[in-house]
């Protein structure tokens, strides 16, 4: 006898917990960004904005070998960082940025990479987003980091009403455990990506989507779009 299916997630904290458990079948909880210590995630996250993960992967290898601690990065020819970072786009101020970097954590941490969020974004270059890369991929305490598929998919999986990364970061870790942040955060970018694809998300092989309010069940029916009001979606 065919069993009885489980209920429909209703409320935003309902589809948090049930999009935490699927993604988690799906996709392990990594970071593309190669690194091997904190201080590399570090500079390989300051690199990735706005660009691909395969792009700062294509720079990293020589740059992590000839810059192997801060103190490398404050004094670093600056020409010469530009060139090493150059396809990542942006170059001339990320490579002010890394300096800069390099030196506030010798002036200010001993060299090392902070573990809070307060110290973290003290650092040029580092917002939020970063900083809870940092956090949860190279120190395993919780962090959610907000990029761009993170942000839309708490929208579209109805989570939240709002584009700013903040208030989603805030609004999600209400929901979700303290445990379940960081590897929430890396499953969704890894479902933004495969599956959820922005302008033509995938939603025949999307696991959420009997009861994703945006899933496109009819082609000819446009995706309802993401609200526009702050607050969890109702
Ligand atoms: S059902 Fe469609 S819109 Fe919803 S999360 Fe899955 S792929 Fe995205």
């Amino acid at each position: 006898m065919p069993g009885i299916p489980p209920p429909s997630p209703r409320t935003p904290r309902q589809r948090a917990l049930a999009a935490v458990s699927a993604l988690k079948e799906l996709y392990p909880a990594v970071c593309a960004l190669s690194h091997s210590n904190p201080l590399e995630l570090l500079v390989a996250t300051i690199l990735s904005a706005q660009t691909t993960d395969e792009r700062v992967n294509q720079v990293t290898p020589e740059l992590f070998r000839r810059m192997r601690t801060a103190a490398d990065y404050a004094g670093a020819d600056l020409a010469e960082l530009e060139e090493l970072i150059h396809p990542t786009g942006f170059f001339r101020a990320k490579a002010r940025n890394l300096v800069g970097m390099g030196q506030a954590l010798l002036e200010r941490f001993d060299g090392q990479v902070p573990e809070t969020m307060e110290e973290l974004v003290q650092l040029p270059g580092v917002g939020r987003k970063t900083a809870n890369v940092v956090l949860g991929v190279g120190f395993g305490i919780p962090g959610f980091p907000v990029d761009t598929h993170v942000a839309r998919l708490a929208n579209l999986l109805g989570l939240v009403r709002t584009r700013d990364p903040v208030k989603i970061e805030a609004l999600v870790c209400q929901m979700v455990p303290k445990e379940e942040w960081s590897g929430f955060s890396l499953r969704l970018i890894q479902h933004g990506r495969q599956v959820c694809i922005a302008r033509r998300p995938r939603c025949a092989l999307c696991p959420m989507s009997s009861w994703c309010p945006s899933a496109v069940v009819d082609p000819q029916r446009p995706l309802k779009g993401p609200g526009t009001g702050e607050r969890a979606a109702p």
